[in-house]
């Protein structure tokens, strides 16, 4: 009898998922099920060139068609509504129960949506899915106005790029500082002062209260009585997990689908993997749920080793990226907890620089602006806990050569 693999979702985790699978020696079926009419696609191009229309939803396809094909990795069309683990089956949206021998759920997260006045009128978009794309670029026109709301990486990548495209650029943030969540206010200082060069004019410690407009929008109102005006707005305000499925199936989920270091949910024949789940990190000796590609790749090479029945522990140090204008940033581990940062480079005048962040005499996070050896070599100190100076990290006169091998 044939086994039957189902993987709930097509995004970056699946793409990596259903491939391990076939290198790691799983000869049975393989069916892919999700409610976007895609094959799994690169998502960060979303905020960069796919906005700009530099890349086309062909360029963004992870892998052909005809490579699923001849792994025989098939793709189904539809939205999952309910999993049955007694009868080990799941319901799509359509009525279509299918079996199931073994699960994984690759669901991902969504937007946080806000709900305030105005909020469905035309022009407001968020940024999540090539459809979501497809809506905000009929609006993408030199000297027309776009408000952002939210100052985080999407928000300020779509910033850049629309810039680049010759729009008024208004970023509105509710919290002092824009990246406030995920930096230290060097950093932030940093992106502050390189948006305002580019011409973003970029506000803080602004609440959106109301879209204005008839069917359009037309203004952004903020609780200070403060107003914008706007041909398009894009929100930007972060990302829920999708457990949706999970909790209703009685499955551990705590700030994402709780998963062990095989990806293995509270069910033996569940598996879970990407921005879904919450896993624990044994650099950083805590559950961590993590919003990145690096995380959802490695995890599925984990889940499918682990379907496969060969262990391959998930056991890497997080990292991410972001693009913005010139700028390549970085990020070598989680900053959350540091007590101290020090500087390498002129986050002041430059466009390229790196920030370490300690605790207690430990280097848990770099941020690397243009630095991709500091980049390189910030991951390999915080993942063998190697003990560095901060004054030796900060001296630009020792190469980082010297310092790996310090
Ligand atoms: C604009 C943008 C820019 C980004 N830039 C970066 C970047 O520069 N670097 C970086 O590391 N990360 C970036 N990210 C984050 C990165 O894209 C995500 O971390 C990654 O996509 C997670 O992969 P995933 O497979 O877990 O989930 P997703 O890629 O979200 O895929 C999940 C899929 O499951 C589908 N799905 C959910 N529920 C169901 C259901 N019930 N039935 C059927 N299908 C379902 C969803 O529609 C989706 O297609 C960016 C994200 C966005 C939106």
């Amino acid at each position: 009898m044939k086994q039957k693999v189902i993987i709930i979702g097509a995004g970056h985790a699946t793409a990596q998922l259903s491939v391990s699978l076939r290198q790691q020696g799983w000869a049975d079926d393989v069916l892919v099920v999700s409610d976007e009419p895609h094959l799994p696609y690169h998502r960060p191009p979303l905020s960069k060139t796919f906005l700009s229309q530099e890349k086309t939803i062909d360029d963004l396809i992870i892998r052909p068609s005809a490579f699923y094909q001849k792994n025989q990795i098939q793709f189904q069309h539809g939205r999952v509504v309910s999993i049955n683990r007694a009868q080990k089956n799941i319901q799509l949206s359509d009525g279509l129960i299918l079996d199931y021998d073994k699960l994984a759920l690759c669901t991902g997260s969504r937007v946080r949506k806000i709900s305030i006045a105005g909020c469905e009128l035309e022009g407001v978009h968020y940024l999540r899915h090539i459809a979501d794309v497809i809506g905000i670029q009929p609006y993408v026109q030199r000297d027309k106005r776009v408000v952002i709301i939210g100052g985080g990486y999407i928000g300020l990548e779509a910033a850049a790029m629309l810039k680049k495209l010759g729009m008024h650029v208004v970023v509105l943030e509710m919290a002092e500082r824009i990246l406030q969540r995920v930096t230290a206010p060097e950093v932030s200082e940093f992106y502050m002062r390189i948006h305002t060069e580019e011409g973003v004019v970029i506000h803080s410690g602004k609440s959106v209260t109301a879209f204005v407009g008839n069917t359009h929008v037309q203004q952004v109102v903020c609780s200070d009585g403060s107003e914008f005006p706007a041909d398009l707005v894009i929100v930007g305000v972060g990302v829920l997990p999708n457990v949706e499925l999970a909790v209703d199936a009685g499955l551990e989920v705590n700030n994402g689908i709780v998963v062990d270091r095989f990806c293995r949910t509270s069910d033996e024949n569940i598996l879970a993997a990407g921005d879904c789940t919450n896993h624990f990190n044994q650099i950083y000796n805590r559950r961590i749920r993590l919003e990145s590609v690096p995380n959802a790749t490695e995890q599925g090479k984990t889940a499918a080793a682990a379907i496969c029945g060969l262990s391959h522990e998930q056991n890497n140090l997080p990292w991410f990226w972001s693009d913005q204008y010139d700028l390549k940033l970085q990020i070598a581990g989680l900053s959350e907890g540091y007590d101290h940062v020090v500087m390498r480079g002129d986050a002041h005048t430059s466009r390229s620089c790196a920030i370490f962040y300690f605790k207690e005499a430990h280097l848990i996070a770099a941020d690397c602006i243009n630095r991709p050896q500091e980049f390189m070599l910030s991951k390999r100190l915080i993942a063998e806990k190697r003990k560095v100076h901060p004054s030796r990290l900060m001296d630009e006169s020792i190469s980082v050569k010297e310092l790996l091998l310090d």
